[in-house]
């Protein structure tokens, strides 16, 4: 029985505590303090959640009443084009795991979560929440990408069979302290940061892949935290939402890539490496559904966030995950 009926509190676990968004969550949650929620974050240390017995344990132990669900197999373009089947095995495994046990033991809300990049490839833009199956995805991270839509198939199935109450978030690009700064598995910001950092100290040209012109709208952990939160406590639907910035703040690589080199105050060369894969041109996603719940939300401005993001590496260099 989950222990909130025992004390009264709403004890919330988070899979994928470890990691980028969790660690972000972990931050906020311990911002505001709330004294009716006992936060849970786990790491695959915890509970290998591709184990059915594992992920039992890990609920039995925490007896969530509401689970945010971050937990996967994640990875830049070039670690997508190198592993779909383990993409796609790992994480239909992860959710299916999840989301039973969620529903086995009465979880009350699972908010899991989905990503722009599993839309399908030839679309009109912006993308929005009710086109996520209407064609193949991106044929770079077609594993991630199905595994990922199946969740968004079982939040529906489970609330059409039980009620149940469980629901997911579509982030763009994430980026943000405690990210995976691998210099050839991580996303484009965090990848590019360590290659900055390294090019700065060793006195090496500084190597972008591809052609620097592909668009993305990132989003700062912190703020995919704050809805998050959000999400968990008061948004009311099944249907996932959308969380993204403004379709205006959509950048190219190329910006984002001078904003690095800026933070890092780097002053040698910069190379495009055009032999390198582009991955998708653009998934212009719209938040208009995020406007219509939140007209007011504040994005962090994306140079102080990657001022942040850098110094975070900078300063944390030896634990940091590369
Ligand atoms: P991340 O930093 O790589 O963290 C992944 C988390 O999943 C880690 O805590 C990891 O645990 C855990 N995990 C992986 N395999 C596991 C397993 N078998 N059992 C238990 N835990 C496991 O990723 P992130 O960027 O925070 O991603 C969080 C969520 O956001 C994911 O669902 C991802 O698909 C989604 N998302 C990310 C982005 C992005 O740009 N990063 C964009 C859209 C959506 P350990 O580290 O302890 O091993
Ligand atoms: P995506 O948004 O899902 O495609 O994932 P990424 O965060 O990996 O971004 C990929 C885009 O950034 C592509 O256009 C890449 O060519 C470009 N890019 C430039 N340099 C890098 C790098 O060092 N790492 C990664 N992952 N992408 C890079």
């Amino acid at each position: 029985m989950a222990k909130s009926l025992s004390n009264g509190k709403n004890i919330i676990l988070v899979t994928g505590g470890s990691g980028l968004v969790g660690q972000a969550l972990k931050k906020m949650a311990a911002e505001e303090n709330r004294q009716d929620e006992e936060w849970f974050f786990a790491a695959s240390s915890d509970a290998d959640l591709t184990d059915r017995d594992q992920t039992r344990k890990l609920f039995e132990k925490v007896g969530p009443t509401h689970v945010i669900h971050l937990a996967a197999m994640v990875g830049g373009l070039f670690k997508n084009l190198k592993y779909n089947l383990d993409f796609y095995r790992k994480n239909i495994l992860i959710n299916d795991n999840v989301l039973q046990t969620s529903h086995e033991r009465g979880v009350k809300k699972v908010v899991s979560c989905l990503s722009t990049c599993i839309f399908p490839d030839k679309t009109t833009y912006p993308i929005n929440e009710t086109m996520i199956h209407d064609g193949p995805p991106h044929s770079s991270n077609f594993g991630y990408a199905y595994a990922k839509r199946m969740i968004d198939v079982q939040n529906r199935a489970y609330n059409q069979q039980y009620g149940s109450n469980f629901t997911a978030i579509i982030p763009t690009n994430v980026f943000g302290p405690h990210d995976n700064y691998n210099l050839e598995d991580s996303h484009v910001i965090p990848g590019l940061i360590h290659k900055c950092y390294i090019a700065k100290r060793d006195g090496t040209p500084l190597t972008i892949w591809g052609t620097g012109k592909p668009l993305r709208q990132f989003i700062y952990s912190d703020d995919l935290a704050r809805l998050i939160i959000w999400t968990l406590r008061d948004y009311p639907e099944i249907d996932p939402i959308i969380l993204s910035v403004d379709e205006q703040a959509e950048i190219s690589i190329k910006d984002a890539a001078e904003m690095v080199v800026a933070a890092m105050d780097f002053k040698g060369q910069v190379i495009y490496d055009s032999t390198k894969s582009d991955g998708q041109f653009k998934k212009t996603a719209s938040n208009d559904k995020l406007r219509k719940y939140l007209p007011n939300f504040q994005f962090t401005q994306i140079e102080k966030a990657i001022k942040e993001s850098c110094d975070w590496f900078v300063k944390n260099y030896d634990v940091a995950r590369k």
